[in-house]
């Protein structure tokens, strides 16, 4: 097994891996952190989701750009709002002792003129969805023609998420002979695309098997009637009052509607999507860190990714439209060598996809029965 000094990384990082806490390098990053060091190479990097992919792009690009330097040499994509800050903070953590260090978050929703002016003061590192990227750029509010290093973060979900002409666009403004590092759950077809299409022999490496989810995670299906869909899930927090997740809704409608809800009978609940504004978006996911908000109900869209420690359960309230997304829903939980258990409340009608979402994952569901009232009692 190595340690984190093994790996090559210099004093500074080393003291804020103390910091944290981290005791070893996870898989992902014992493989990928000794590659990116030491060559300039393009990276394809697969791991399922929870296995530390931010520190292992995120230490090889804090110790290889020059700090001293005011220019824009990482780009770092990434899906959602929510992650590009996440992945921000998380930068600023690692490299709370390189000395001098500007890392800019740039995502839709909030002010570009701000965003453009953090940008100016000199950003070593940019974190962006690609959305407001391209806008920074159609703009000229960026320069990232001197960028060094790039990092598509979350691929599958950005390009599952139709950001592909985004993306391309993106790239063509930095310079050719950059490094790409491109990190993914899953390999589907569009992500070997833009592998082959925009990165030079890249160097793949792949943790755990292809599309599993972690092995950390237990799965559970409760089969209800359609129109029970709400008193089941009242249930299952009832009998679990320790509670900490994420209730996957399949629509902002229905979001909106089970956590007002929910709070209207009295749970700790919280909304979480795209109709809200980012102000409001930001004080949800505060809460929900904070543990003020034991129940987070969200879209898939707007839960992409979330990085919070601890959350026991996942809820899937409906199943998603695409099953591949399960994956994703179910990885929220059971991060950093914990437990967690995914429970999806189902009718009869949607039995087929409980067995197709196996076949992905390659695990079975344990079917349970909905905890009656005289259970939750005792
Ligand atoms: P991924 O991007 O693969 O889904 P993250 O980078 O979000 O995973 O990391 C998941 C969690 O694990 C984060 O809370 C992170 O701080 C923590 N983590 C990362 N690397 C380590 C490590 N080596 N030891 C302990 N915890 C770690
Ligand atoms: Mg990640």
């Amino acid at each position: 097994m190595s340690t984190f000094q093994d790996l090559g990384l210099n004093d500074d990082l080393l003291q804020a891996i103390t910091d944290m806490g981290f005791k070893t390098p996870s898989d992902v990053q014992a493989q990928a952190i000794p590659i990116l060091l030491q060559e300039e190479r393009d990276l394809v990097a697969l791991a399922q989701t929870g296995t530390g992919k931010t520190a292992a792009f995120g230490f090889p690009m804090l110790q290889k750009i020059d700090i001293e330097s005011r220019t824009t040499q990482g780009l770092i994509l990434s899906p959602t709002r929510e992650l590009c800050l996440q992945i921000a903070n998380e930068l600023n953590l690692y490299g709370k002792y390189c000395k001098g260090l500007n890392v800019v978050a740039i995502y839709g929703g909030a002010s570009i003129t701000d965003q453009a002016k953090s940008v100016k003061k000199g950003a070593q590192i940019i974190v962006a969805t690609p959305g407001r990227m391209k806008d920074m750029i159609s703009r000229n509010m960026v320069d990232i023609s001197k960028i060094e290093y790039s990092v598509l973060d979350e691929a599958d979900e950005m390009l599952n998420m139709g950001f592909y002409e985004d993306i391309t666009d993106i790239l063509s403004h930095t310079p050719k002979d950059k490094s790409t590092w491109l990190f993914s759950a899953t390999m589907p077809k569009e992500v070997a695309t833009i592998a082959k299409k925009f990165m030079h022999s890249p160097i793949e490496i792949t943790v755990g098997s292809k599309n599993v989810g972690s092995d950390q995670v237990s799965h559970e299906y409760y089969l209800v009637n359609s129109r029970d869909r709400y008193a089941a899930l009242k249930r299952l927090a009832d009998a679990n009052p320790d509670i900490f997740s994420v209730v996957f809704c399949r629509t902002k409608r229905d979001t909106q509607k089970v956590a007002e809800k929910l709070i209207e009978d009295g749970y700790n609940a919280g909304a979480l999507h795209g109709d809200l504004s980012q102000n409001q978006r930001d004080l949800v996911m505060k809460s929900f860190r904070n543990n003020q908000i034991q129940m987070l109900v969200a879209t898939d869209v707007a839960a992409r990714g979330i990085d919070v420690d601890d959350i026991t359960h996942v809820i899937n309230y409906q199943l998603p439209d695409e099953i591949e997304t399960y994956t994703h829903r179910s990885g929220r939980t059971g991060r950093a060598g914990k437990t967690g258990v995914s429970m999806v409340i189902v009718s009869k009608s949607e039995l087929r996809k409980i067995k197709s979402i196996e076949r992905i994952i390659k695990k079975n569901f344990e079917q349970k029965e909905i905890p009656s009232g005289m259970e939750i009692c005792e």
